[in-house]
């Protein structure tokens, strides 16, 4: 996999959904995780719009979204759906993922190695599709992307500029959906959270870093210890279609 192509961001829209769907594609037949590939029914990359100026990342695929590859459709999905249209965005409108695109067997937590295998692939996601805001969604992704163990509880609703990759985004913690289902104050916190997504939404993108003097952090290209494998092609290909 090719790590950092030149300028991402002076490529078209069409451009860097094509490229979306190339990572995609190797994705599909990743075994990074022995485990993970050997359980998994369907590698669950994302879906939604390849150009959102917003984006979530969760933590990792439910037994729901591996049975129809899409993430998010289970019961925290429907909540994560019902939280955006109130304040009038549909689903349709942004882009969501996983750190993980596998579901771990028995729900069980993500592990290290498994998110480090499978950082590469966000990276991508998060460079081509080039959002303004990142929504991350509990513990997983905001550890992952701020580089840094402090738990949501003390960040939620807290938005900060953080550069990835050769771009600033504006990172946006906030609980997790599933947490929120069963505790009604939860779901209020998060429910409050989300009303201040259209005023962070509404300021763009942040200033953006001299791209002459920023280093170099994605990570490298795939190893061949990557072993990304495109050998799930088949009733899989249509999946290309969700974003
Ligand atoms: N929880 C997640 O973190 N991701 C999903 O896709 C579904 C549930």
């Amino acid at each position: 996999m090719q790590a950092v192509s030149a300028q991402e961001s002076e490529r078209s829209a069409a451009e860097r959904r094509e490229a979306l769907k190339e990572v995609f594609a190797q994705a599909r037949g990743c075994v990074r995780c022995s485990e993970l590939a050997a359980t998994r029914k369907t590698v669950v990359f994302g879906a939604g719009n390849a150009n959102a100026d917003l984006m979530f990342i969760g933590e990792a695929p439910g037994a729901s979204e591996d049975e129809q590859g899409v993430p998010f459709v289970g019961a925290a999905g429907k909540l994560l759906e019902k939280l955006l249209v109130e304040i009038g965005i549909a689903r349709s409108e942004v882009f969501i993922c996983n750190v993980l695109k596998c579901h771990p067997p028995g729900n069980r937590d993500p592990q290290p190695i498994e998110i480090a295998n499978c950082q590469e692939y966000l990276h991508r996601q998060v460079e081509l599709i080039q959002p303004n805001v990142i929504c991350t969604l509990g513990n997983f992704s905001t550890k992952l992307l701020r580089g840094d163990p402090t738990g949501i509880t003390r960040l939620h609703g807290q938005s900060e500029v953080l550069t990835l990759g050769k771009r600033a985004v504006r990172l946006y913690p906030i609980f997790h959906p599933a947490a929120a289902l069963y505790t009604p104050r939860m779901l209020e916190t998060l429910r409050e959270d989300f009303t201040r997504l259209p005023e962070l939404l509404a300021l763009g993108a942040p200033e953006q870093p001299d791209s002459a003097e920023m280093p170099e952090v994605l990570p490298e290209a795939a190893s061949e210890a990557a072993q990304v494998a495109v050998e799930e092609q088949g009733s899989e290909i249509d999946q290309l279609g969700l974003f």
